[in-house]
């Protein structure tokens, strides 16, 4: 039992993220892990997160779709939590996945707002309805998680729907998201710490994963330490590129300056592995390291290191005709290209690229598929 809940926890931190370019909705974990009629369980309990988090990815239709969840900071010690639980939620605080805060007030619509995300939530906001137009006025925007078949489902509280809608940063988020920014607290595990340069940044802060700073204040500042941050400077070039499988994006990730990503069949740690959603033909045709991305600048480069070749299809036309092959060569990546690894084996900059199919196997809970009940009958 212990085992199995473990590793639906690890299942779920995967799925954890305050980096702009990878979070596809926001929640206040805090108020999560109370929806007991989810799964009609304790009265706290963090699996919750995991039916959440899968009906993200299922009304999304894209695997490993991740939150960003802000936390109240009192859960961190909420007694109604198991303690294996509040250790989980502590090291995910340490490690800088969720964002810890005093006073949660309305954080989670500001990072709404910032980053252009769906907000998963049952509460309706309607004191703050007026500073966050988009509440009453886009569908999609805010989706609250409700019973459904298998868990949780996500219903749109103005109009209807059960489409999750993404934005872009508004101009604001994207000009203070421009920026690197440091907290003066030594121990700030969102942003940065102590003194230094950015040189001493963890390469994945630099690789431009840090969160939005809150503005509420009137100028940039640390929403955990309450602290003014500062500005230490432009944030290196990166981009969000995503794997498409069969109709379904599977995975999103960030290629930096410094930090370039190998995508394969079976690449070596840090790469993005393929193997678990290919075909048997497109296993034996995909090298274990087939292509390498980097940043040039701040363009996108992608080059060939595969014994098969990979193809380009240029604005990702499905004309064969137009379709190359990179042998060892490099190509410079505009916004619409897909890169080809097989036939239906896609990479492309992850803003141009969607799902075309739909998810049928969510995961994170999959690991324990008798958990629930299990849960049920303590
Ligand atoms: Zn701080």
């Amino acid at each position: 039992m212990r085992f199995e809940v473990s590793k639906v926890l690890d299942a779920i931190e995967q799925r954890l993220t305050t980096d702009p370019a990878l979070a596809r909705a926001v929640v206040d974990l805090a108020e999560v892990v109370r929806y007991a009629d989810l799964d009609g369980g304790r009265p706290a309990s963090l699996l919750r997160l995991g039916l959440v988090v899968d009906a993200l990815a299922t009304q999304l239709a894209e695997d490993n779709a991740a939150v960003y969840a802000v936390v109240h900071r009192g859960l961190l010690s909420d007694a109604d939590l198991t303690s294996n639980e509040r250790m989980v939620v502590r090291r995910w605080a340490d490690d800088g996945l969720v964002e810890v805060l005093p006073t949660v007030g309305d954080r989670v619509l500001e990072v709404a707002d910032l980053l252009g995300l769906p907000v998963l939530s049952r509460l309706r906001f309607e004191g703050v309805r007026e500073r966050y137009g988009w509440l009453a006025g886009q569908a999609g925007r805010l989706m609250a998680p409700v019973p459904g078949k298998a868990g949780a489902t996500l219903v749109a509280q103005v109009g209807g729907g059960s489409a999750p809608s993404i934005g872009s940063p508004d101009p604001v988020g994207a000009k203070v998201l421009a920026r690197l920014w440091r907290c003066p607290e030594s121990n700030c595990a969102n942003f940065g710490g102590g003194g230094g340069a950015f040189a001493d940044l963890a390469p994945e802060r630099r690789a431009g994963g840090q969160p939005p700073p809150t503005l509420h204040t009137g100028s940039p500042t640390c929403p955990r330490h309450s602290k003014p941050l500062s500005d230490i400077g432009p944030r290196p070039p990166a981009e969000a590129l995503a794997v498409r499988v069969g109709g379904v994006i599977r995975r999103r990730f960030v290629v930096a300056e410094d930090a370039p990503v190998v995508v394969g069949r079976a690449p070596e740690k840090g790469g993005i592995m393929l193997g678990q959603w290919l075909s048997e033909e497109a296993r034996r045709w995909i090298s274990r390291s087939h292509v390498r991305f980097e940043m040039r600048g701040s363009e996108v480069v992608a080059q060939d290191v595969s014994t098969n070749g990979t193809g380009v299809r240029p604005g990702g036309s499905m004309d064969d005709a137009e379709r190359m092959t990179l042998k060892r060569q490099t190509r410079v990546l505009s916004p619409g290209d897909l890169i080809e690894l097989y036939p239906g084996v896609h990479v492309g900059k992850a803003r141009t690229l969607t799902s075309a199919a739909p998810l049928n196997a969510p995961s994170v809970m999959a690991e324990a598929p008798t958990l629930s009940m299990r849960i049920l009958e303590r």
